[in-house]
């Protein structure tokens, strides 16, 4: 194929070089095709020459790149110019859409300066980028709008990508934390390396239970679900996936621990903590033989209390006992109630005598205590004091509180006021 004749004016030494080129040439005067060389014909799906030559370039610009492309056209007629190469979207003789990449340059054609365009076909490269943007443009809004932390870390544990929603959460910036070793940021960095530990073993963890330092210097409660990342030789390189703040969700929990093992009435363990308390606290000693006190303790005649106060008074007198025992006991020493108005104390590791010397003064200290029920007259109540020394043979708990019982029995029968310790 030879150059194709649009104005017999134009015509001059035909390119023959421009034929054989596999890539697409094109010249246009006045806006319209004057020569495509059968590349250009083939990529614009022309069946004749009259397809293309002749017709405006217009016809076969997308209306959104239509002044672009124009722009490039004054540009080059103008001045000698050579515009760079740059993306289009065109239209072909079918009317089929492509992307072309083309560069183009001033030619001048029988005294009418022209245009000579070099271009090929994008399209797919154009669709693949597409596709690549619009990915990474919800990635991106993914990665603002989520409550959950993606992040991702080095080798090292340096953070290498942190999403934006961390301000939410840590209150800092993501640029403040990347860069940084995520280690910086656990209120105790053993767990950072706990955590790695176990993905490094079994090359993810769900819902791993962990606590960072926010910005404000408060501590929050995490749960942390990652992977392990390799690189191309197997070998580990960091860490990514996601962390939700769960402080509000481990609130009500320990929340609700803590109602489930606390009495309501006198804030003490109630009767379940406390016999598991004693349970424990049996074990260690059928294991260590250290020794291991137990005290029940019962008011004495507080049917009468109730009777001449009325409950609800019975029960704060409940309340102002247990503080005054409160004091009187070690903080390594348990107390629980065990239900009603008797309770219990648990010493562990405490010699026999040192464990009299606690009874007495509590017996000593509720005695000589006035309490104010808001009555006229302050109440005075006494308590008696069952004890018990675990012995090796003992080798269940129930034995262990008949024990106490029988010797708090003991105390009620000798006349109250006093602490009994149980005499095999
Ligand atoms: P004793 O010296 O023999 O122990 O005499 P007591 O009157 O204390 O007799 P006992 O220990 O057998 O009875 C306990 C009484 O304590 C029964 C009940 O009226 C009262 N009580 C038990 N639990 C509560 C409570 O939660 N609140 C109040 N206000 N009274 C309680
Ligand atoms: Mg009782
Ligand atoms: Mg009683």
């Amino acid at each position: 194929m030879s150059i194709k004749i649009l104005d017999q004016s134009l015509i001059t030494a035909p390119p023959d070089i421009l034929d054989r080129l596999p890539v697409s040439i094109i010249i246009v005067a006045q806006d319209k095709f004057v020569y495509a060389n059968p590349a250009a014909m083939l990529l614009m799906q022309a069946k004749k020459p009259a397809d293309l030559l002749g017709h405006s370039i217009n016809e076969f610009l997308h209306p959104l790149d239509q002044q672009r492309v124009l722009a490039r056209v004054r540009r080059a007629e103008r001045d000698q110019f050579t515009n760079p190469v740059s993306e289009y979207r065109i239209y072909t003789c079918q009317r089929e859409l492509l992307v072309v990449g083309m560069m183009s340059t001033t030619y001048t054609i029988n005294g009418t300066v022209g245009l000579l365009g070099a271009f090929m076909d994008m399209t797919e490269r154009s669709a693949l980028e597409n596709r690549l943007r619009e990915s990474e443009e919800h990635f991106q809004r993914m990665m603002n709008t989520m409550q959950d932390v993606f992040y991702r870390t080095d080798a090292a544990g340096i953070t290498r990508y942190v999403c934006p929603a961390v301000k939410h959460v840590l209150g800092y910036e993501a640029s403040e934390i990347i860069g940084k070793s995520a280690a910086e940021f656990y209120p105790n960095p053993a767990d950072r390396e706990h955590l790695k530990q176990t993905i490094l073993a079994q090359g993810f963890v769900r819902d791993f239970p962990g606590q960072m330092r926010r910005k404000d210097g408060n501590i929050i409660d995490i749960s942390i679900s990652s992977t392990i990342i390799l690189d191309e030789e197997g070998k580990y390189a960091g860490v990514e996936g996601i962390w939700r703040d769960i402080t509000e969700r481990r609130n009500l929990e320990r929340e609700l621990e803590h109602r489930a093992a606390t009495d309501e009435l006198t804030g003490i363990s109630n009767r379940r903590t406390v016999l598991e308390q004693l349970n424990h606290a049996h074990k260690r000693f059928l294991r260590l033989h250290q020794s291991l006190i137990v005290f029940i303790l019962d008011l004495d005649f507080f049917k009468r209390i109730n009777d001449q106060f009325g409950h609800v008074a019975g029960d704060h007198l409940l309340k102002l006992f247990i503080m005054t025992v409160q004091q009187q006991i070690r903080e390594i020493d348990l107390l629980g109630r065990l239900g009603g108005e008797e309770f219990v104390v648990i010493l562990d590791d405490t010699p026999q005598d040192k464990a009299t010397q606690i009874g007495q003064r509590i017996l000593q200290v509720v005695r000589a205590t006035a309490f104010d029920l808001g009555m006229d007259e302050p109440v005075h109540i006494s308590v008696s004091i069952g004890a018990t020394c675990a012995l090796t043979t003992d080798h269940s708990l129930t034995t262990l509180l008949e024990h106490a019982d029988k010797a708090l029995y003991t105390a009620k029968e000798q006349g109250r006021d006093q602490l009994c310790w149980y005499c095999p």
